[in-house]
């Protein structure tokens, strides 16, 4: 009889963790689906279980409403402008296929409307300054196509900001921090409603946005680095300058940005299977997407690698108690990474964030803010038309 009425009890929570799930706005502001799709030449409206962490279909079944698309490339790579316009091309010609599943919205309006049709809201997020080619007049075409998140920097510094990489590199020669162009760029974005993206960015650069920039920044994809010190983590001065900026910390998944301790196991895991992964390399594929595939051919021993979802939510925690519930969200990095906590394996696993976040105790007023109203609140700031 005990039994019975935990498992009913156990039942009652599950459902109740599914309605607020299904029913609030869920906003994830970092997924790299358009460069893995163009990179393993598939299509997101394709079934691509097994091969993505997300498609159209799964977004929508893991309860995704609102995703800011990733535009990345590399600092190496020639014309990262047209690439960055390549990759828009990608996303457009899926939400041209599928007008009644997904939507590149250019307006509150235009948001609100997808949302209630229940389409999902689709806009970009330039990962990288370098995209702009420092011409400034590019912000203004990002903008007209979609882009509402720039990452000042990606890993590698345009010649007007530093990013987390250069600022602890001995040989990089580069401006520390943002120069008078950089400062210029953010008050473009400003002044245009491109929001600006503090992750990735070096401490200098964060200290100088965040004096310059006048409307509320977000952290599109960054955890706490009191909880994982790693250089792309936030320290908790940083944490709290967010806060008092009004802006909003989203959660990156990526288990080496969540657990301290996976690098290392990871490191040995690669190393026992080498010349495998070597021999996937010379294909010329990226590391992350050969990394996910000897994952999965060797899956119980990667496993036991990753963290558990409560390591993420020390993170969450962590920032709550710094700076309070309403200046953090998601920004999973799905598809850009090769390992996540292991309840959270693809976009189909977001409800068992939420399930996490009722565990601890929050209230349903405070799981909305944290799914997507807190992301809302800095888009409207930054977007008041
Ligand atoms: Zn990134």
């Amino acid at each position: 009889m005990k039994y019975l009425s935990f498992l009913l009890l156990l039942i009652a929570a599950n459902a109740n963790a599914q309605a607020i799930h299904y029913k609030s706005v869920l906003v994830d502001t970092h997924n790299d689906c358009i460069t893995a799709c163009i990179e393993k030449k598939v299509s997101l409206d394709q079934d691509l279980t097994g091969k993505n962490h997300s498609d159209l279909k799964r977004f929508k079944q893991g309860g995704v409403d609102y995703q800011l698309f990733s535009v990345w490339c590399d600092g190496e790579r020639k014309n990262p402008y047209a690439w960055a316009m390549r990759s828009m091309d990608t996303l457009e010609a899926v939400a041209a296929r599928n007008p009644d599943k997904i939507v590149i919205a250019k307006s509150w309006s235009a948001i609100q409307k997808a949302l209630k049709e229940n389409k999902i809201v689709a806009q970009y997020g330039v990962e990288g300054g370098h995209m702009i080619e420092d011409n400034i007049d590019r912000l203004d075409t990002f903008y007209k196509r979609g882009v509402r998140y720039m990452t000042l920097t990606w890993n590698n510094s345009p010649t007007w900001a530093s990013s987390h990489a250069d600022e602890k590199d001995p040989k990089y020669t580069g401006p520390r921090g943002l120069t008078a162009f950089g400062k210029e760029v953010i008050h473009r974005m400003n002044k245009l409603g491109i929001i600006v993206d503090i992750s990735h960015v070096g401490e200098t650069t964060f200290w100088d946005a965040i004096k310059t920039t006048t409307k509320p920044v977000i952290a599109s994809h960054s955890n706490s680095y009191s909880i994982c010190p790693v250089t792309r983590n936030l320290k908790d001065d940083q944490i709290i300058a967010v806060g008092k900026n009004g802006g909003v910390i989203h959660l990156n998944f990526y288990s080496a940005f969540v657990d301290s301790t996976f690098a290392k196991k990871d490191a040995a895991f690669r190393g026992r299977h080498q010349a495998e992964l070597d021999s996937m390399l010379r294909t010329g594929i990226q590391r992350e997407y050969a990394f996910s595939t000897l994952a999965e051919k060797y899956f119980t021993e990667s496993e036991a690698n990753k963290p558990d979802i409560e390591q993420l939510m020390k993170h969450l925690d962590h920032i709550v108690k710094l700076i309070g519930v309403d200046h953090v969200g998601i920004g999973s990095d799905f598809d850009g990474i090769d390992s996540a906590p292991k309840q959270l394996k693809t976009v189909l696993d977001y409800p068992k964030f939420t399930q996490a976040l009722i565990a601890r105790g929050y209230s349903d007023k405070d799981i909305r803010k944290i799914l997507g109203e807190n992301f809302l609140r800095v888009y409207r700031l930054n977007n008041p038309q």
